[in-house]
C-alpha cells in the first residue's frame, strides 16, 4: 500500500480515485468517514488515496498529476443526473456515467 494522493474534499478524492480505477489501478481510501462533509466544528482530515500495488505508485501519481493539471485549466461542471461535481477533464461523469448538460 502507498499513498499517492489526498485532499479535504472528498469529492476531489473519488474524482482521482475514479481515474486511477479506470486506468486499472486498484485503490482505496482513507479518512473517508472523518472528512468534513457536513459536520460543522470537526477539524476537516485530508482523505487519502492509497494504491494497493506499489510497483503501480509511480503511474498513479503521474497519472494524478496529469489530472490535475489538466483539470486547472478547465472548469469543473456539475453533473445533470446526480449532481456529483466531475473534474473538467472528465467527458462523463464519474459517479453515474452521465455525460454534461
Ligand atoms: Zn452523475
Amino acid at each position: 500500500m502507498k499513498k499517492v494522493y489526498s485532499h479535504e474534499n472528498l469529492t476531489q478524492v473519488h474524482t482521482v480515485k475514479g481515474l486511477l480505477e479506470v486506468n486499472g489501478i486498484d485503490c482505496t481510501l482513507k479518512n473517508e468517514h472523518h472528512a468534513s462533509g457536513g459536520h460543522v466544528g470537526l477539524e476537516s482530515i485530508p482523505v487519502e488515496l492509497w494504491v494497493a500495488d506499489e510497483s503501480q505508485a509511480e503511474k498513479a501519481i503521474a497519472l494524478v498529476e496529469k489530472e490535475l493539471s489538466e483539470a486547472a485549466s478547465k472548469s469543473e461542471w456539475t453533473c445533470p443526473n446526480c449532481q456529483e461535481r466531475n473534474a473538467g477533464s472528465f467527458d462523463s461523469c464519474w459517479n453515474c456515467g452521465a455525460l454534461p448538460a
